[in-house]
């Protein structure tokens, strides 16, 4: 199957409500600017290099969201274009964002990444650390910053249940904060589901599927 095809196939299975991010990580700007041709202006990439990279090459119309960890020192290469920041998972890191925002002249959109796998090596705050900060003085403080919502990522596992479980825990989390509206938060996005699991997640209330390998294929 081709990549348009690809493409056009989950587009169709997708509710209106439901962005979806095409993960091109690893995958050359060939097959990019393939997906780009069949109508795709959101690409995401997790390796900030690689996605400044393609940004220089690829159409100026894309929205670029950088979905994987997010080192302090790298931020100033995305801050000039970075459409939607996904991972977000401290206050020093927001604290970076906004400064590099401020001297782009510009407020960058963030996603705050929620811990709900069980597994040690996935990153994201706990509900806890997330009222912390969003509750902070220092965070009242960032202006060229947004808050539009939650990112989480589901154990990487077979078991249906766990994963439906977690997607639950990420939408309540999500629906115990969502009408705290500040000047820097205006949360609507729930980011949760890849190619795997981005049916169940829009089931459990997911607003944006990222996907990658449905669409490019293996990486
Ligand atoms: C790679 C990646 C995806 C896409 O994974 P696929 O299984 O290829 O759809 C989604 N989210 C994050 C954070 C990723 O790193």
């Amino acid at each position: 199957m081709s990549i348009a095809s690809n493409l056009n196939t989950i587009k169709a299975s997708l509710p209106e409500h439901v962005t979806l991010v095409a993960v091109s990580k690893t995958k050359p700007v060939s097959d990019l600017l393939q997906a780009y041709e069949a109508g795709q202006r959101i690409f995401g990439e997790n390796k900030i290099q690689e996605m400044t990279e393609k940004w220089e090459q690829m159409p100026k119309d894309i929205q670029w969201h950088m979905i994987g960890h997010v080192q302090s020192n790298k931020v100033k290469f995305m801050a000039p274009f970075v459409s939607l920041i996904h991972g977000v998972d401290s206050l020093k890191l927001l604290q970076e964002i906004n400064k590099q925002a401020v001297k782009n002249n510009r407020t960058i959109d963030c996603l705050l990444q929620i811990y709900i796998a069980e597994e040690e090596s996935k990153f994201g705050l706990d509900e806890n650390e997330l009222n912390e900060l969003l509750t902070s003085v220092e965070f009242k403080e960032l202006k060229n910053i947004r808050i539009l919502g939650l990112m989480g990522m589901a154990t990487f596992t077979e078991d249906q249940n766990q994963i439906k479980k977690e997607f639950t825990h990420l939408k309540s989390i999500f629906d115990s904060i969502k009408d705290r509206k500040t000047e820097n938060c205006n949360l609507s996005t729930i980011s949760m589901g890849m190619s795997g699991d981005y049916q169940l997640a829009i089931e459990c209330g997911s607003t944006m599927v990222r996907i990658g390998s449905s669409i490019f294929g293996g990486r």
